[in-house]
């Protein structure tokens, strides 16, 4: 989706690859460990057992992600509180979503294993986009504006509140 470029954008990726390749190479558990505030990481939420988070390269305004704190790569080997937690959690934000963003549908899933699609394979988590008809032509609209960082800080804002 090359659409949504952003220079801020790009810089954020670049860091965060130096961040992770000395961390193991994990982006989400570099984020949970950095000592950033959850705002400048875009953490919407913590739970017991995962963290609710703002895509930073989103296909789409408000492409929310469900992550684990626990670093595993596959679903099947997470614990079931766990697993239940980030379920309630997926119905939480697509709740928020729909009270925020009136979509008119959804994709929520997860993508295992780099043959799957996973950008971390190595990190499982869920992602819930927000969708509308003819979204493409939505996409087009605002990722031609120079809006794309700015409402990136603003769907944080958005969104923020409705999780606390
Ligand atoms: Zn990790």
């Amino acid at each position: 989706m090359d659409i949504l470029w952003s220079p801020w954008r790009y810089a954020y990726i670049k860091s965060n690859e130096t961040d992770a390749a000395a961390n193991g190479g994990c982006i989400f558990c570099d984020i949970l460990n950095n000592s950033a505030s959850d705002e400048e990481n875009f953490i919407l939420h913590r739970a017991e057992f995962n963290f609710v988070i703002l895509n930073i390269y989103p296909y789409i305004s408000g492409h929310l992600m469900v992550v684990p704190d626990a670093h595993l790569a596959d679903l099947d080997c997470a614990a079931k509180e766990s697993t239940d937690e980030l379920m309630d959690l997926t119905k939480r934000c697509q709740t928020v979503l729909r009270e925020v963003y009136q979509p008119h549908g959804f994709n929520i899933g997860m993508n295992l294993g780099k043959a799957a699609g996973a950008g971390v394979a190595e990190h499982y988590h869920q992602h819930i986009l927000p969708r509308w008809i003819g979204d493409a032509n939505f996409m087009t609209v605002i990722g031609e504006t120079r809006t794309i960082p700015e409402d990136l800080r603003t769907t944080y804002e958005k969104l923020k509140n409705k999780f606390s």
